[in-house]
C-alpha cells in the first residue's frame, strides 16, 4: 500500500475517533464533578421556581446557564463580594443583565476546571487562594485557577 494512503487512512480514524474520545472525556467530566454540580443544582432549583430561567450552554464543555432575581440576589450578596457570575460545576448562576461573552467564558473556563479537577476542586481553590495570601498576594486575583480563567477570557 501506498505510504501517503496508509497516513491519510490514519489521519482520518483519528478524526472520527476524537468525538467519540471527547465526548467520553466530557462524560467522565460531569460525572467527577457531579457532586458540586448537585449544589449548583440545589441553588437552581429555587432560582428557577422564583421567575428564572435556564439555558444550556454546549461548546468544548456543557453547562446549564441559570439567571434570574433570586441570582441577582444571591450574587450581589456573596460572603466573598459581589460577583457577576458563579461556576458550580457544571451549573453557571449569573446576573440577569450582566453577562458578557467575557464573563460567561471565563465561567465556562471554572466549569472546565471543575471537570478535571471533580471533588478536590473546591478544595484545590481555596489552597490556591491561601498559597497566594501567604505569599502575600491577592487570594482572589493571584488564584491560579483565577488566572487560568483570565487568560481564557483572553481567547474570545
Ligand atoms: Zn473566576
Amino acid at each position: 500500500m501506498h505510504p501517503t494512503r496508509t497516513r491519510m487512512r490514519t489521519l482520518t480514524a483519528e478524526r472520527q475517533r476524537r468525538p467519540v474520545l471527547a465526548f467520553f472525556l466530557t462524560v467522565f467530566g460531569i460525572l467527577w464533578a457531579l457532586p458540586i454540580t448537585l449544589f449548583g443544582l440545589a441553588l437552581a432549583v429555587p432560582i428557577l421556581l422564583w421567575r428564572g430561567r435556564a439555558q444550556w450552554i454546549r461548546g468544548q464543555t456543557v453547562a446549564l446557564l441559570v439567571r434570574g432575581p433570586l441570582a441577582d440576589f444571591l450574587l450581589s450578596h456573596h460572603p466573598f463580594g459581589a460577583m457577576t457570575a458563579m461556576a458550580l460545576g457544571h451549573v453557571v448562576i449569573s446576573e440577569a443583565q450582566g453577562l458578557s461573552a467575557r464573563v460567561l467564558v471565563h465561567e465556562l473556563e471554572h466549569v472546565r476546571q471543575a471537570s478535571r479537577w471533580g471533588i478536590v476542586f473546591p478544595l484545590a481553590y481555596l489552597l490556591s487562594s491561601a498559597w497566594a495570601a501567604l505569599c502575600g498576594k491577592d487570594a482572589y486575583w493571584h488564584n491560579a485557577f483565577e488566572i487560568a480563567a483570565r487568560k481564557a477570557e483572553k481567547r474570545i
